[in-house]
């Protein structure tokens, strides 16, 4: 973790003013940039849990704020403690902790055995900008506090971040969702993440999400998500990533285009390629499209790379869609409010009428892929390939990348796309 200190910016601050809030030293502005104010409560944060009082946040107190950033803590049962009081003195609930816990049997805890309590928020932030150390943490959020969930790791990134998939549910149905394979279009990961958070306390609540029962999802699909496949562009976009070898070449890649602004202009890995233009569907024709426009070396946007899947992020999508070999994909990207249904005319016969049911759900409209982006895709290729249903989602409306403060619209026009997607097939 990066030390913070008076002046320090990006993400990071943003999540420590977040942590601050939510372990109550502060109703600190979550602006990004250590002031006063933030660096105030850092003290009293660490005043209170008998550390080093020096505003500086390094690994001591990133580790203490631990579970403000990832939504548990570690909890040593003591004689007499009852789930109730335990949930009273974190401000949570004995349901969340039972669930979080479901071999522990609540009228006879053993002292001295550890307890994981969720704390008495969401793990998923939804006003922050978000980093790969982020997802991170959200990962481990909700696998603490939803055992059923299974997660694990398909790959590593360019940088070697984990790329993170989350699985639930126990149906035959497998289906896959993916986002943020271009790096501007981050707001989409948030999405993936905090409908995998309201499933799993749906289904643990006995409650229903997008109108279905989440009981019955899970017993008919198993749904995989895939919530960022450029995690290091996610990092360079938002301003997590500032120094370095790998940030100073994109410095260099993206001065040779002065047209499109640093770093939010920037859609491709770190090493300047287009993830979703990686893919062996008609990707000749891609780099054909995209040389005719220039475009035959790294770039913030449409280099197709060297060949199919050189880049490890788009590899191990690939891999990972062939282990699991799902009956449909979403690929979740910004912005248009639209939805991409069609690759050549190789899509099934179901395809159409799947993605009207989508727009039905969603608002959005349902299109036929513009020529010029419609090669070397990731419905592109899982469309050739299975002759299955794949989908883009081109979430949001403006300019990329949105503002985070478009989530809760972007939010609630896609739940319920989201969880239909699981059952159409
Ligand atoms: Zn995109």
């Amino acid at each position: 973790m990066r030390i913070l200190k008076s002046g320090s910016k990006g993400p990071s601050v943003q999540l420590l003013q977040l942590a601050l809030n939510r372990a109550g030293y502060g109703t600190l502005a979550k602006d990004g940039i250590i002031g006063s104010a933030t660096a105030a409560a850092v003290s009293r944060f660490q005043r209170a849990n008998g550390l080093l009082v020096d505003g500086i946040v390094g690994p001591d107190t990133h580790r203490a704020l631990m579970p403000w950033y990832t939504g548990f803590l570690s909890y040593t049962v003591r004689r007499g403690d009852t789930l109730w009081q335990i949930a009273q003195k974190y401000g949570t609930s004995v349901f969340a902790i039972k669930t979080a816990n479901p071999l522990v049997d609540p009228s006879n805890l053993a002292i001295g055995s550890s307890l994981l309590v969720p704390l008495g928020f969401p793990v998923v932030p939804t006003d922050i900008a978000y980093s790969s150390q982020l997802i991170g943490y959200c990962v481990r959020g909700l696998a603490a506090r939803y055992p059923f969930i299974s997660t694990g790791e398909l790959g590593k990134s360019v940088m070697g971040r984990p790329l993170w998939y989350i699985s639930m549910g126990m149906g035959e149905n497998r289906v896959l969702y993916n986002a943020s394979h271009h790096a501007n279009e981050w707001i989409t990961t948030p999405v993936l993440l905090k409908f995998a958070e309201e499933l799993a306390y749906a289904y643990a609540a006995g409650e229903d999400i997008g109108g279905q029962s989440a009981a019955e999802i899970f017993d008919y699909a198993s749904i995989t998500l895939v919530p960022a496949v450029d995690p290091d562009g996610i990092d360079l976009v938002t301003g997590e990533l500032t120094q370095g070898e790998f940030y100073s070449s994109a410095v260099k890649t993206a001065e040779q285009y002065p047209q499109l602004a640093f770093p939010s202009g920037w859609k491709a890995n770190i090493r300047g390629v287009d993830l979703n233009l990686q893919y062996p569907a008609g990707w000749e024709q891609a780099r054909e499209n995209k040389a005719a426009l220039g475009i035959t070396s790294p770039a913030p946007a449409d280099f197709v790379g060297r060949e199919p899947l050189c880049a490890p992020e788009a590899r191990a999508m690939y891999e990972f869609t062939r282990m699991l070999a799902p009956s449909l994909t979403l690929s979740y990207h910004t912005q248009g409010q639209v939805i991409y249904w069609k690759y050549l005319d190789l899509e099934p016969p179901m395809a159409r009428s799947i993605a009207e049911a989508f727009s039905y759900a969603s608002g959005y409209s349902v299109e036929d892929t513009p020529y010029a982006s419609g090669f070397a895709g990731y419905k592109d290729w899982f469309i050739q390939d299975y002759d299955r249903p794949g989908y883009t989602i081109e979430a949001g409306i403006g300019e990329n990348p949105l503002p985070i403060s478009q989530f809760d619209e972007i939010y609630a026009h896609n739940r319920d796309l989201l969880t239909l997607a699981a059952l159409v097939t």
